[in-house]
């Protein structure tokens, strides 16, 4: 998919990769539990070799179901985390959690994970995230804010320590789920507008931050 974009367009695209954390679940009804575990576990050893080769510059989605599980499911999860977070710290690439709601203390236990197995909490970004810019609030983990307006404005009053993003699905079914495609750069451009984002906000949140994390070079 990346590399048909990168042809038909003169759009720079990066991959992350990684198996869905939610796929434990559908496979522990087809192969039970152990075994769906495994084929994660498998998963995650492939995408990190596609990280290796260059074709890929984060493992994620990866993680835990974002609802209620049983806490068999919740420990395979954790274990299937964990050993993405070990690949991830030998590759030098950060993760991309996908969890239940993110909360101060679900990013405190994320980031004592993180520290137990060498990965830098600045290269775990926490997806789907509310805006919990403060250090207290994040524990070093990097939050990736949903655009939403409200999410956005309040994320700005606390700094620029975040990255943006829309959760876009690109379901049929779905169309413009969770926010289109567009809502980035149109909600930067409107924010610009009305003076609740600076420049050197523009520049640290869509430029510098996440050439850091993902250590690529991007452009604006
Ligand atoms: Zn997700």
């Amino acid at each position: 998919m990346a590399e048909s974009a990168r042809k038909e367009t003169d759009i720079k695209v990066y991959v992350t990769l990684g198996p869905y954390p939610v796929d434990l679940l559908t496979l522990q009804e087809r192969v039970g539990l152990s075994k769906a575990e495994s084929i994660l576990m498998q998963g995650m050893q492939l995408a990190a070799e596609h990280v290796g080769d260059g074709k890929a510059v984060a493992l994620g989605e990866i993680g835990r179901p974002h609802f209620e599980v049983s806490e068999e499911v919740m420990d395979a999860s954790n274990r299937i985390m964990k050993h993405g977070m070990e690949l991830a710290a030998d590759l030098g690439c950060p993760v991309v959690l996908h969890t239940e709601s993110t909360s101060p203390t679900v990013c405190e236990k994320i980031a004592i994970m993180a520290d137990s197995v060498g990965l830098p909490r600045d290269k775990v970004v926490k997806h789907y995230s509310p805006p919990l810019i403060d250090e207290e609030e994040n524990h070093g983990l990097f939050p990736s804010v949903l655009a939403g307006k409200k999410n956005l404005k309040t994320a700005l009053k606390k700094g620029d320590r975040f990255v943006m993003e829309t959760d876009f699905l690109d379901d049929p079914k779905r169309p413009g789920a969770v926010l289109g495609i567009k809502t980035v750069p149109k909600r930067t451009i409107k924010l610009y507008e009305a003076e609740l984002l600076t420049e050197k906000n523009w520049i640290r949140i869509h430029k510098e931050n996440p050439s850091k994390i993902y250590d690529i070079d991007v452009e604006l």
